[in-house]
């Protein structure tokens, strides 16, 4: 299956996803360094991927948030 996959709302901690139940998920948005080749060829090396640990919804940094890892980065 086709993971899910969102940009992060700014500072946003917790999976805002909605389950076949209608609810907020609000599981918590863990750094995800293990993506595969796929995401890795779509979004770099470099991107500061977040995985929502109860649902594996897939975050991308938010754009407009500072990546903490910039002076990795390079
Ligand atoms: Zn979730």
């Amino acid at each position: 299956m086709e993971p899910l996959i969102k940009t992060r709302l700014l500072k946003q901690r917790a999976c805002n996803e909605k389950n076949e139940k209608g609810k907020i998920c609000a599981g918590h948005l863990k750094r995800w360094y293990h993506y595969d080749e796929v995401l890795r060829s779509r979004f770099g090396a470099n991107v500061e991927l977040y995985r929502c640990e109860k649902c594996k919804t897939i975050y991308l940094p938010n754009p407009e948030e500072e990546p903490r890892t910039a002076t990795l980065a390079w």
